[in-house]
């Protein structure tokens, strides 16, 4: 049982006779204190506290951006990081599935997304292109 963690969810996942299984996703639901330290949506770098975030976009954008072809490369490749450290040996399945989840993530996500500099700006070629 391997379990992953992208920014907002947790998945477990698991071997079975036709491939992985995923037994449980966690969403993890971030608050909206004022106060509290918040990360980037995307690949989870600290931003300081909500006043000092610079970019925020609507759900509507991303959804477009990930439409238009954009990956979270910089979770991605967090994520392939630290299962290769594990010693997991399907982890190019297992990217799959962080892709998938991920890409669910933005087709539920209702909120705005909180952006640091580079996702900002690697986000903002996906949202123009048609
Ligand atoms: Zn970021």
């Amino acid at each position: 049982m391997t379990q992953i963690e992208v920014p907002s969810e947790t998945i477990v996942v698991e071997m079975g006779e036709d491939g992985l299984n995923i037994l449980e996703t966690f969403m993890q639901m971030s608050g909206m204190d004022d106060s509290a330290p918040v990360q980037c949506d995307i690949c989870s770098k600290p931003l300081g506290k909500m006043k000092d975030v610079k970019h925020i976009e609507s759900p509507e954008s991303i959804t477009i951006a990930e439409r238009n072809g954009f990956k979270p490369e910089q979770m991605l490749k967090a994520t392939e990081n630290m299962l290769k450290e594990e010693g997991e040996e399907n982890h190019d399945e297992l990217m799959e599935i962080v892709l998938d989840s991920w890409k669910s993530i933005v087709d539920k996500s209702e909120t705005p997304w909180v952006l640091c500099d580079e996702c900002y700006e690697s986000i903002k070629n996906f949202k123009s292109k048609r």
